[in-house]
């Protein structure tokens, strides 16, 4: 899973600190939910021509499309080891699991969802949000069509809010 650089922190350090526990993305066309056969309650999947993402399936984390996933070190328990000689073997593929997938509107995350995306209120996680989707979108379409260039502030897209943990 891609996460962007633009987090107070190193993403890695706030994921292994559990100051990140979730992330939000744009509801794609052609998306659509899969619930629990049982209790038809609860996403389990999001599908798009194939799988996008699973609960309880874990993934790499990259910082960027065809990067490498981000390695630890278990004894340091933090994305940059200072001690590179003696930890060396300690040095384990950072993966998160999934636990669970809501759909929900951009604007309304609660400030309690804002800290677990790693930001201090939703004011800022609206501004890097933004700035993570602006630079999507505008590889993706054109100028004239982007949200974001025709109202900024009245931009309330649709998102997957999927919570996470680090696979042990
Ligand atoms: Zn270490």
């Amino acid at each position: 899973m891609i996460f962007s650089d633009i987090y107070p922190r190193p993403v890695a350090e706030m994921i292994l600190d559990k100051t990140k526990c979730q992330t939000r993305r744009l509801v794609k066309e052609g998306d659509y939910e899969v619930t629990n056969p049982i209790t038809a309650k609860g996403i389990t999947h999001v599908v798009n021509s194939k799988l996008r993402w699973q609960v309880g399936r874990d993934y790499a984390v990259q910082l960027g499309r065809g990067k490498h996933g981000l390695f630890y070190c278990k004894n340091c328990t933090k994305g940059d080891c200072e001690d590179a000689f003696s930890h060396v073997a300690a040095q384990t593929p950072l993966r998160i699991k999934i636990t669970s997938i809501r759909k929900e509107r951009l604007l309304d995350i609660s400030e309690e969802d804002a800290k677990k995306e790693g930001f201090k209120d939703r004011q800022d996680f609206f501004l890097a949000f933004c700035k993570i989707a602006e630079k999507q979108i505008k590889e993706n379409s054109d100028r004239k069509e982007n949200p974001l260039y025709v109202s900024l502030c009245r931009w309330n897209p649709e998102v997957w809010v999927l919570d996470f943990e680090v696979l042990k």
